[in-house]
């Protein structure tokens, strides 16, 4: 049975760009192209997405002018999924962890807020089951993409839709969009991770060749190694490098990434980047307004008696009145961390008052 209700308004907007400005390929800045809007049912909310695409515009390079995509993009949802990654973790955890059914899982989605049929649910069961069968090394199709690809661009996403839940970390290429290993892990350590790593690491390693030259590089490697014969060393043809990994930048990612793929650039979400640097200065900054907030908090009895005498024609308590409500909105007014600085705009918004009071006083209002 097919969804039967439209598809509730989004709740959520998020805007996605780009975090690796430069093309992977050839190094040359890639420009800002086109945008993309897609909307995606998750644990949250419906997302509506607003993606910034960017293309490579030197035209010698092979990838001239084909899409970049935000790397967060498939963290959020797979490619043309029309339900979150999340969703799809918390359909595969309520099935095989806690043994639910069909019609079970169903109603837990429904009691979460989601618009779901129960045909939907056994489709997302099904992505489920796809997602952890990805094996890069028995999918040509993979293979060839990627071998011709020259290239990936490693990400790292841990889902975990409920506390207590093993987490599906799914590692994908953030050029193609394609999910290279998903696993679901009951621990995260370093170790954990490190294992993911290395795993793709070693089928990226025979990608670019056929099954049978990967076949014959193995065996070829095998033979070199029991030999002890010269030049085993260095990269073998058909490897494809991963060039760059992003991740939300959680300890045990970074370590296992720094052990397992030491050479290689790691680039946090810049959302969390952002989080955990400013976390600091947000905490100064919400002390400094708490402290500022003390200070006026006898403002309502001022208006309070203000405002009598401003309803009987006082221009006096009207002038009053407006100082009052200056202070009121600057207090009220709260700015998104961390980008501003709530503490320190109410720091000058007070300023300004004090200072236009003292001005009043000094021509003797
Ligand atoms: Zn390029």
């Amino acid at each position: 049975m097919a969804r039967t209700r439209p598809r509730p308004q989004a709740t959520l907007q998020r805007t996605l760009r780009v975090l690796n400005v430069a093309c992977p390929h050839c190094g040359a800045a890639t420009r800002s192209a086109y945008a993309n809007d897609r909307t995606v049912s998750t644990l949250a909310g419906v997302v509506a997405l607003h993606l910034h695409v960017r293309c490579c515009q030197a035209d010698d390079c092979p990838r001239y002018r084909r899409p970049y995509r935000p790397e967060e993009e498939g963290r959020v949802a797979l490619p043309r999924h029309e339900f979150g990654l999340d969703v799809v973790a918390l359909v595969g955890a309520l099935r095989y962890r806690q043994h639910r059914s069909v019609p079970e899982i169903h109603l837990d989605l429904l009691a979460r807020g989601l618009v779901v049929c129960q045909r939907t649910v056994t489709n997302l069961l099904d992505r489920y089951d796809e997602l952890l069968a990805v094996r890069l090394g028995d999918s040509r199709r993979l293979r060839e993409l990627l071998g011709r690809q020259g290239r990936v661009v490693l990400a790292l996403d841990g889902l975990q839709p409920d506390v207590g839940h093993e987490v599906l970390w799914v590692l994908r290429d953030c050029i193609s969009g394609e999910v290279l290993l998903a696993r679901s892990l009951l621990s995260s350590t370093e170790n954990d991770l490190a294992t993911l790593i290395e795993e793709v690491k070693r089928d990226l390693a025979l990608v670019g060749q056929g099954k049978k030259a990967a076949k014959a590089a193995k065996a070829a490697k095998g033979a070199k190694a029991a030999k002890g014969a010269k030049g085993a060393k260095g990269v073998e043809p058909g490897t494809v490098p991963i060039v760059g990994v992003v991740s939300d930048g959680q300890h045990s990612i970074r370590n296992a990434v720094a052990r397992a793929l030491p050479e290689v650039p790691h680039q946090l979400c810049q959302f969390h980047y952002l989080r955990e640097a400013g976390r600091p200065i947000y905490e100064m900054d919400r002390h400094a307004k708490k402290e500022l907030k003390k200070r006026v908090r006898g403002i309502r009895p001022i208006e309070r008696a203000a405002e009598a005498r401003a309803a009987a024609g006082d221009a006096q308590a009207q002038a009053v009145l407006g100082y009052c409500s200056a202070v009121q909105s600057a207090i009220t007014d709260d700015g998104r961390p961390p980008l501003d600085r709530s503490g320190l705009a109410l720091h000058e918004r007070l300023d300004a008052v004090s200072t236009s009071l003292a001005m009043v006083e000094e021509k003797g209002g």
